[in-house]
């Protein structure tokens, strides 16, 4: 015969599970119907239903770069709902998304942070307000000039515009020299066919 704990029957006794809501296609009309501007603005911008998120948090922890975040990324769909805006664009973590996908590929909603992070960055800049990270920052720049420049990246001249945007001119550079020497990195640049169709995207984004 089974003994129950009398302690854990005490604290069991009490105990009533939470009312789910329903959640799902008709969830995601009812919450963006009483949504902030902000949020509404977001999901225009990304193309992501920001609406959809019920906050299981798997994205958060398939994100490789979560551990690092200020607000992580269940947390970030949460205050867009809540239509948070302004810690969100002074927040670092949209900067320290490296755009893997995993959570798009872990959400049992399919929202995709990697656009969402993409569009709090630029709604951050036009607002006028510094990246909290300013190395990450100069990387994004230096990544996307470089594509702009080439239709895809030479790290050597991307690293160069990276280590002078940062002033962080000597840290790994032996590293640096050692993939030059071994051939992991080549010297020279080699553009892309279709560079005029990169550069017209560029165009239509505004850059
Ligand atoms: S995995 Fe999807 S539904 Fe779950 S918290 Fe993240 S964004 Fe929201
Ligand atoms: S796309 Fe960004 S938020 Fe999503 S898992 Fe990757 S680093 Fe994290």
């Amino acid at each position: 015969m089974k003994v129950q704990n009398p302690k854990v029957k005490a604290q069991t006794s009490n105990f009533k599970l939470p009312t789910l809501r329903p959640f799902g296609r008709a969830q995601g009309r009812l919450c963006s119907g009483q949504a902030s501007n902000f949020a509404l603005e977001v999901r225009r911008r990304s193309g992501e239903n920001v609406f959809r998120c019920y906050y299981c948090q798997k994205c958060t922890v398939g994100c490789p770069t979560a551990y690092v975040m200020d607000y992580k990324p269940a947390q970030v769909l949460k205050m867009i709902q809540l239509g948070m805006r302004e810690p969100l664009l002074k927040s670092s973590a949209p900067w320290l998304c490296v755009g893997c996908e995993a959570c798009g590929t872990r959400c049992p909603n399919g929202i995709r942070l990697a656009p969402v992070m993409d569009t709090l960055k630029y709604m951050a800049l036009e607002a006028g307000y510094a990246p909290p990270e300013a190395k990450a920052y100069a990387l994004h720049r230096s990544f996307l000039n470089n594509i702009k420049l080439f239709g895809r990246v030479h790290e050597a001249t991307m690293l160069v515009e990276y280590k002078l945007r940062s002033r962080d001119l000597f840290s790994d550079l032996d590293l640096g020299v050692l993939l030059l020497l071994k051939g992991k990195i080549p010297l020279l640049p080699e553009r892309v066919k279709a560079l005029d169709q990169v550069k017209e995207l560029y165009r239509r984004a505004g850059q």
